[in-house]
């Protein structure tokens, strides 16, 4: 089995200086490659993830916002076949759940209900998610998938109202527990034919440091800390093809399960 764990802005930035405190951080970083993986492409959410599961370029697919003409944009509306319509129709059993290229984020072969709407806004929504997709990710590791693919976005929403603050490492550590749980505990890492891949979309920087500013510094839910950065997360365990960008996340999927 594949599993795809993606982590909506998570950095090394943090991780790094703290592996001491971030167990299974540590643990992944000894048992896989670990990797700043550099975007060349602007760093906002909905096209990166969009691009990393169906192989396209922003020139190809075009899609770079949640919103146009005033209303939120529905995956029908994007002209693409991600990785889990083309493995499905050849036959393996894929499921995705809670994939940020829309809002809410959409899932496939899951029923599973994003936490506030997908953006998760204060510390009882993060928790919540952080439990949900977990538990989700859990109930799903049982069922013998040739691909799953996950995703947490708390982190995002974390560090762009908290960016700079001690409370960005304790999401951190929590998140850290959970992959813990899913990872090891379950003995999903002791099985040396499943196959790992964690990733982010893009890093994280101070509000004024960002090259592309990717919302505006005023929110409904107050001031701004953080924005997006270019280097984004990246470590895989026992997969045989390198990712350079996220693109190559779906062709690296397409060798393994071709
Ligand atoms: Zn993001």
């Amino acid at each position: 089995m594949i599993l795809v764990l993606g982590i909506d802005a998570a950095t090394w930035e943090v991780v790094t200086p703290n592996l001491d405190g971030l167990p299974s951080f540590r643990k992944l970083t000894e048992l896989g490659q670990a990797e700043v993986m550099v975007l060349q492409e602007k760093p906002v959410s909905p096209s990166i993830w969009c691009g990393m599961f169906s192989g396209k370029t922003f020139e190809e697919h075009r899609h770079d916002s949640f919103v146009r003409n005033g209303r939120l944009v529905r995956r029908e509306e994007i002209e693409v076949e991600f990785i889990w319509d083309i493995l499905a129709r050849e036959g393996r059993r894929v499921k995705a759940l809670n994939v940020p290229f829309v809002v809410p984020p959409y899932s496939y072969g899951v029923d599973f209900k994003p936490v506030g709407f997908g953006l998760p806004t204060n510390e009882k929504e993060w928790q919540e998610e952080l439990e949900r997709v977990t538990e989700k990710v859990k109930e799903l590791l049982g069922e013998k998938l040739d691909l799953l693919i996950a995703v947490y976005t708390l982190l995002d929403r974390v560090q762009h109202f908290h960016w700079g603050e001690e409370c960005v490492l304790e999401w951190y550590q929590k998140l850290d527990q959970k992959l813990g749980e899913l990872l090891f505990a379950s003995g999903f890492l002791g099985d040396k034919q499943n196959k790992l891949i964690i990733i982010s979309d893009h890093g994280f920087c101070s509000f004024g440091e960002a090259k592309v500013q990717t919302l505006p510094l005023k929110s409904e839910e107050g001031e701004l800390k953080g924005d997006h950065h270019e280097n984004a997360l990246l470590i895989t365990v026992n997969l045989d093809h390198p990712i350079k960008r996220p693109q190559d996340v779906f062709f690296a999927l397409r060798k393994e399960l071709g």
